[in-house]
């Protein structure tokens, strides 16, 4: 008898595995149906020996003290902070838009507070900032938000940025200074040794037993446990009753070049040309010292893996349905990206499941207590309360 079963070896999962093993000396059994652990941060060495991350780039960085110390107990860190151009105009400029963006773009010589009249002459009036669009017109103007924002958010979210909440394109911010860093965040840094070495850290309890290439539907009637912790996608936990939840995905064109650098910065967006958004060269990310290089493309798609759940006002208004019979489901814990469908980084993530940790473990008498198993046998919960279509496997 497993006290948990947690679905998803991602950052969700993993960490609610390693506080409830550890410090709560909790019997957990962590599930993934593919068939490594680390989720979307999985990274490995590749056939030639170079790190990538299979699922695009992670760049850790947080301003979270507690959330930083508490991975520093699972790896080392490599210092990093983060640079990105983007190719507008035939020129490499950095983005986020800042005060050598403009010079270079545009051949002046501004320096902040000229560039900052620039901005205030440029920008457009909007009474109520609702929209993606709406978050950039008004900080830069229409031409900026052209060259830089329009075409890639369309790209990448197949969706002008007028249907986007304005959470997506404020996430990138408009510098009146030369600081070119993507993030501002007080701790930025890479794990030393990669994503995958430090999952491995946290997942290695005598409490923990990891099983890889297994959907959880495959073992729920077998295998009895007390709880559950779901971190896949919410609609799916409920056979989308409701109707399908829209995420974005993406392709990951990986590629290794026979030359020791290829890119001018570790990512370069492409906001208007080509069908990819970005290419990532993995060395740059990293610090090692290899004669060749892996880089990746990154080609959105409305099929396939859900990586990023689409933050528009209808949809948030579906997965509230969704959250409503989540929080109706007994003994069933809902964390992570795509279990609470929140455009949450690395570090939210970790964050939302050392709460629900607290959350579950608030009241030692009740934490102490034998709960009524969920699942026995063959006797699931979820098969009485979410009836599964029999037309599915
Ligand atoms: P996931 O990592 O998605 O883990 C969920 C796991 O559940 C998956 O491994 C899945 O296989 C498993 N699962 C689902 N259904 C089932 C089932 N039925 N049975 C068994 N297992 C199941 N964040 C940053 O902080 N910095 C970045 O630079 C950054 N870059 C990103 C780039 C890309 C391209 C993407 C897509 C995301 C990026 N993120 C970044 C976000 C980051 O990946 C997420 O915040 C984080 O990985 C989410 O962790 P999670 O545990 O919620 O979900
Ligand atoms: N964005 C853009 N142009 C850029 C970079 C970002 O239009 O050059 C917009 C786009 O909508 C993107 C969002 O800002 O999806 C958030 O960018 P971020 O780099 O945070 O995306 P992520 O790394 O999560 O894919």
């Amino acid at each position: 008898m497993f006290d948990y079963l947690i679905v998803g070896a991602g950052f969700a999962g993993s960490v609610l595995a390693e506080r409830l093993a550890t410090r709560s000396n909790k019997k957990v059994l962590v599930v993934d149906k593919r068939n490594h652990i680390a989720g979307n941060a999985y990274d490995h060495y590749n056939e030639d020996g170079i790190l990538v991350h299979k699922y695009g780039p992670h760049i850790f960085h947080t301003n979270s003290k507690d959330v930083f110390e508490y991975l520093s107990d699972f790896t080392d860190w490599r210092p990093y902070e983060h640079r990105v151009l983007a190719s507008v105009d035939g020129q490499m400029v950095p983005m986020p838009i800042n005060l050598d963006t403009i010079n270079k773009l545009y051949g002046l010589k501004l320096n902040s507070f000229e560039v900052e009249e620039f901005f205030a002459s440029v920008a457009e009036a909007v009474p109520v900032i609702r929209t993606s669009e709406d978050v950039v017109v008004s900080k830069v103007g229409r031409e900026l938000y052209e060259k830089f924002f329009r075409n890639y958010t369309r790209k990448q979210w197949g969706m002008d940025p007028s249907e986007l909440d304005k959470s997506v394109t404020s996430r990138v911010p408009t510098r009146t200074n030369r600081d070119d860093r993507y993030f501002t965040d007080t701790y930025q840094a890479m794990p030393l040794h990669g994503y995958t070495r430090m999952f491995e850290r946290l997942l290695d309890h005598p409490n923990i037993k990891v099983m890889l290439n297994t959907d959880y539907h495959d073992i729920i009637d077998f295998i009895p446990f007390k709880e559950m912790i779901f971190t896949g996608p919410v609609d799916e936990f409920f056979d989308f009753q409701y109707g399908k939840l829209p995420y974005r995905s993406l392709e990951f064109k990986h590629e290794t070049l026979n030359t020791e650098n290829y890119l001018a910065a570790p990512v370069v967006n492409y906001p208007n040309d080509n069908l990819y958004t970005r290419i990532t060269e993995f060395k740059a990310l990293t610090g090692q010292q290899h004669p060749k290089t892996a880089i990746v493309y990154e080609y959105p798609k409305a099929e396939g893996d859900p990586y990023y759940p689409v933050p528009r006002l209808e949809n948030a208004e579906l997965y509230n349905k969704y959250k409503k019979l989540a929080d109706e489901t007994p003994n069933v814990h809902f964390v992570g990206r795509l279990a609470t469908y929140k455009y949450y980084n690395m570090d939210q993530v970790v964050a939302q499941a050392l709460t629900l940790y607290k959350k579950l473990t608030a009241t030692p008498e009740m934490a102490d207590k034998p709960k009524k198993p969920a699942i026995i046998g063959s006797t699931s919960i979820m098969e009485k309360l979410v009836p599964r279509d029999p037309a599915k496997k």
